[in-house]
């Protein structure tokens, strides 16, 4: 217990000094700050009710980087898996404005919305972020996976190669405004990168959340998250909350200014799984 509070005092002063050295920008009503460390985020938006942190806030610990080798191959999909896109077609998505060639698809605008819906599930995405982005660093590498098109698992070039990174709730495999992940697994850009999450869809009672939704998942491998609640629909700035919603989502993909490539995405509901084990 004394060790814990020693250490709070002294990320306070770190918080401090950090701030002092950072550059402050101005945008809208909130400051967007860089702290020494070149990490960017907000210093005034409100607290996280669940944590001791604000939202977005740069001064939050940053994920330590595990190095992982680069893929050599894309992975194997379970028989029992729902093929959402094979590198071929966009048969299981809504129209789009996003491009299939050489066995991936490039993000365009717009999101990627699949048409069946989805709750319970294991959900396998494979991505690249293009080496060539030129661009400010609110899209370097920018998309996600929006679990039932709400609940955001970041996909961001968070490699640590870059001199400037984003705040720790909004990096990749960051439940996004939410929940850094445990450790950052990101390859460079250019090379392949996967997510294999494990997701509990949120149920509903009188309105009200009953049960949160929980995250579990492995970044190229590594386990990032384990059973982490997810605080509400993803929003940018907010406290986050939930809005009922039907037990069964579609799945969408962000497209945020930046040419994201996905190859071999694959699901597995897992509802008729737990009807099973009962
Ligand atoms: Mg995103």
């Amino acid at each position: 217990m004394v060790k814990c509070i020693k250490h709070s005092v002294k990320g306070r002063l770190f918080t401090v000094i950090c701030i002092s050295l950072g550059v402050v920008f101005p945008l809208g009503a909130a400051k967007l700050l860089e702290t020494s460390d070149g990490v960017v985020g907000y210093s005034d938006i409100a607290k996280l009710p669940w944590c001791s942190y604000r939202k977005h806030d740069p001064t939050r610990p940053v994920p330590v980087h595990v190095y992982v080798p680069p893929e050599t191959k894309t992975s194997g999909r379970p028989s029992d898996a729902i093929l959402l896109f094979d590198g071929k077609d966009l048969s299981q998505w809504e129209q789009s404005q996003w491009k299939v060639e050489n066995g991936y698809v490039t993000a365009g605008s717009g999101n990627l919305v699949s048409k069946q819906f989805f709750g319970d599930c294991q959900l396998h995405v494979e991505f690249c972020i293009p080496q060539e982005y030129k661009g400010p660093l609110f899209n370097r590498g920018n998309s996600g996976v929006f679990l039932m098109g709400h609940y955001e698992v970041q996909i961001f070039d968070s490699h640590p190669d870059h001199k400037q990174q984003f705040y720790p709730d909004g990096q990749c495999a960051a439940i996004y405004g939410e929940t850094p992940p445990l450790v950052n697994v990101c390859r460079k850009a250019g090379q392949w990168q996967s997510y294999d999450i494990v997701f509990t869809a949120p149920t509903f009672k009188e309105g009200k959340v009953s049960k949160p939704a929980t995250i579990t998942m492995l970044h190229n491998g590594v386990l990032v998250h384990l059973n982490s609640v997810v605080h509400g629909a993803t929003g940018h700035m907010n406290v986050p909350g939930y809005k009922t919603h039907n037990a069964e989502m579609p799945l969408m993909i962000q497209g945020h200014s930046c040419p994201v490539r996905f190859r071999n995405i694959w699901i597995r509901p897992l509802s008729g799984l737990k009807k099973l084990k009962l």
